[in-house]
């Protein structure tokens, strides 16, 4: 969506910028770029914060955030303002396997719809010091000639196709563009491992008021619950979010959408497998991902720091990505700032690389075995079982995914 005047607005703002000289420029104003831009720009850093979108925008997620995700929220400021803004408490989880299911409780999440949330973290970052630019797509260049060796410049370019492209200095970059890899100066020099039989992500929103009786009276209750629906080719969350709307967002096996030809008609089959017969998913306005399970070999070098999903990322989406990029986010700020106050970056890239090593390994095997879980229906349904007869596994499995 573009803001009234938004590219006027963009256009002029890029004039602004041109030559500057920023601390920090963080590429993509997802959770992770803002939250950096906020802890930088809180710690005295002069930071861009460069988005290729028009905000508010939306984009493929399930909206849930964690306890640990709300425990960010609450230590920047911003918790009671989503709640205000409508976000949603939920503290139920409806899982159904094809036509086996259950329903327990859970640590409270937090539903809210992605462009709710990331205008507030950038609303917030500008009330910090940051600068944003929004509709402008960055593209991060070599390291240019001696006069600005410590440096990395990075072209903007608005994406209305009128503009030309203008250029800023950043003395260390972060890339939080999320799964695209679009603004990495060379991508070969980048190499990311993406899982062979990857699932893609599916998003959309409807109004409540909209969703037809079919669906509503098989998912949606009085009290907001989040659904997981798993059939053969994955799974689909539904929930209540903020405005009134319904949130609905899957991770599909591409190789069945391919058959299907057609996004909507696979969502209509998992659906039909879990015993809703919902015709109307097929005509809803879907977006895509592309392959989600990736990871980046190298997450630090030559001034460019990469953050969030653009470290890597693993399917299942219990409100551990948007954690994960938030958590991200808090350790990698005070390693810019001593690297702005030291002027050595190779520390900082080191320790960069090490961090991310040892945390996303512990963080991602849970999600593998979710994972792998998913995409075998009968023995799904033995811990879906198992969880029911012994709570105390339940409550360690659901602890590990959802706090
Ligand atoms: C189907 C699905 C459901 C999910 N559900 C949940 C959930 O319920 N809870 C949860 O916690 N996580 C969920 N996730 C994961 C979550 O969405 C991500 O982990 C999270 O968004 C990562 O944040 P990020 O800031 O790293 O990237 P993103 O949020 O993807 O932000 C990246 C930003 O960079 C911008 N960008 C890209 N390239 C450029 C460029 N060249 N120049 C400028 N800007 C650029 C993009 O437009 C985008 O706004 C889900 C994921 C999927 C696929």
């Amino acid at each position: 969506m573009i803001t009234p005047g938004g590219r006027t607005v963009q256009e002029g703002r890029l004039r602004n910028i041109e030559g500057k000289v920023f601390d920090l420029v963080i590429v993509g104003a997802g959770v992770a770029g803002a939250s950096a831009a906020i802890l930088a720009s809180q710690r005295g850093l002069s930071a861009l914060l460069v988005e290729s979108q028009f905000f508010p925008r939306d984009k493929v997620c399930g909206g849930c955030l964690n306890q640990r995700a709300q425990c960010f929220l609450q230590s920047i400021g911003l918790y009671d303002n989503i709640k205000s803004a409508g976000a949603l408490v939920i503290d139920r989880l409806h899982v159904q396997i094809n036509k086996y299911s259950s329903q327990w409780d859970v640590p409270s999440m937090l539903s809210v719809r992605r462009s709710t949330l990331d205008q507030m973290l950038v609303d917030h970052a500008e009330h910090c010091g940051a600068t944003f630019v929004d509709g402008t797509r960055a593209k991060i260049q070599s390291i240019d000639s001696e006069s600005n060796s410590q440096h990395r410049v990075v072209l903007l370019k608005g994406t209305s196709n009128t503009t030309e492209p203008v250029s800023v200095l950043g003395k260390r970059i972060v890339v939080a563009s999320g799964l695209s890899r679009s603004s990495l100066p060379i991508s070969e020099e980048w190499p990311a491992s993406v899982m062979e039989n990857s699932r893609i992500g599916l998003h959309t929103l409807i109004p409540r008021d909209e969703v037809p009786e079919s669906l509503a009276s098989s998912v949606l209750g009085d009290k907001p619950l989040l659904h997981m629906l798993v059939g053969s080719a994955g799974y689909l969350g539904i929930c209540d979010t903020d405005g009134g709307y319904v949130d609905l967002a899957a991770a599909m096996d591409p190789s069945a959408v391919r058959v299907a030809k057609d996004v909507g008609a696979t969502v209509q089959q998992l659906l039909r497998e879990c015993g809703v017969d919902s015709d109307f998913v097929r005509d809803l306005n879907w977006q895509s991902t592309p392959h989600l399970t990736r990871q980046s070999e190298c997450v630090a070098k030559q001034n460019i720091f990469l953050l969030g999903d653009a470290t890597g990322y693993v399917e299942p989406f219990t409100g551990e990505g948007m954690s994960w990029a938030l958590k991200g986010a808090e350790a990698l700020v005070p390693l810019l700032y001593q690297a702005n106050l030291s002027s050595d970056t190779e520390t900082a890239e080191k320790e960069w690389n090490l961090w991310i090593t040892k945390h996303r390994n512990h963080r991602q095997r849970i999600s593998r075995w979710v994972a792998r879980q998913s995409r075998q229906a009968e023995r799904a349904k033995w811990v879906l079982r198992m969880c029911d007869w012994v709570p105390p596994i339940r409550n360690r499995l659901l602890h590990s995914i959802m706090t």
